[in-house]
């Protein structure tokens, strides 16, 4: 069975701009199950990022509750935040956030110095998740000697590596044609039906379709949140079955 992995109520947050106050969320209720694929929609300025970096443990709320796999994390400290992300939160970038003197190997072990492990571990884990993605054969490249597509299915293997819960990726597509946005929700569409939680900011509805669900944020709220297709949940055995029937 689902149960929600995230879980948020009446969360605000407020930026102070010397005397001026931006109420960037002004009360967001939601809830999140294990496996769901959801699209974060909404105008420029809604709160789209500022909601995705409270879910990331990027930032924290002003006031609000925000449980994470059933632990409250709205009055973590840094310290304590930074170890949750850690272990379960994936997070992709529109501009990739790639270093560029590193290996694209390099790049995808990162996350794994911080947790402590050997570096024969560190490159086998690489490997595995760059294979993944598609690029098995790409690992001594540097970022400037790939493609924009390829570039962020580097930063995608990298947010896989910890083997996080939870992959939130704010814009992913923003830099990329057409072509290569469907390629990367493809790769989404993968991690999701291996059994993760994901959640993908986009403006584009044709990205957005391949959500199950649709999430809309308007000046701070959630405007809409509706069932876009059936979920596919990895730990169905009767859906697998189905699906089996189906091909
Ligand atoms: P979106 O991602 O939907 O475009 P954001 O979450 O980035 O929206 O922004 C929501 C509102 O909060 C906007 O009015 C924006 O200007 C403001 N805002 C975002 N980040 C900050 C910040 N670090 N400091 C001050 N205001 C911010
Ligand atoms: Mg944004």
């Amino acid at each position: 069975m689902s149960h929600p992995v995230i879980q948020i109520h009446d969360l605000t947050k407020t930026y102070i701009m010397g005397q001026t106050k931006v109420h960037a969320l002004r009360g967001i209720e939601l809830l999140i199950n294990t496996n769901e694929y959801v699209a974060l929609m909404g105008p420029s300025g809604s709160g789209k990022s500022t909601l995705m970096n409270l879910l990331g443990c990027l930032d924290t709320p002003t006031a609000g509750r925000y449980a994470l796999d059933g632990k409250d994390v709205s009055k973590m400290d840094d310290t304590e935040l930074a170890r949750i992300r850690n272990e379960k939160i994936g997070f992709v970038f529109q501009t990739f956030n790639l270093l560029p003197r590193q290996t694209t190997l390099e790049n995808v072990a990162l996350p794994l110095v911080y947790a402590g492990i050997s570096r024969k571990e560190r490159e086998a884990r690489a490997h595995e998740v760059l294979t993944s993605v598609g690029l098995g054969d790409r690992t001594g490249h540097r970022p400037n000697e790939l493609s924009g597509g390829q570039r962020q299915r580097v930063a995608i293997a990298r947010a896989l590596v910890n083997n996080p819960k939870i992959i939130l990726a704010d814009e992913p597509t923003g830099n990329l044609d057409t072509k290569t946005s469907i390629e990367i929700m493809e790769i989404f569409e993968k991690i999701q039906a291996e059994g993760n939680t994901v959640i993908v900011v986009t403006h584009e509805p044709d990205i957005a379709e391949h959500a199950h669900r649709i999430v809309r944020l308007r000046d701070g709220y959630v405007e809409s949140d509706e069932r876009n297709k059936e979920i596919r949940l990895a730990s169905d055995p009767d859906h697998r079955y189905k699906q089996g029937l189906s091909l």
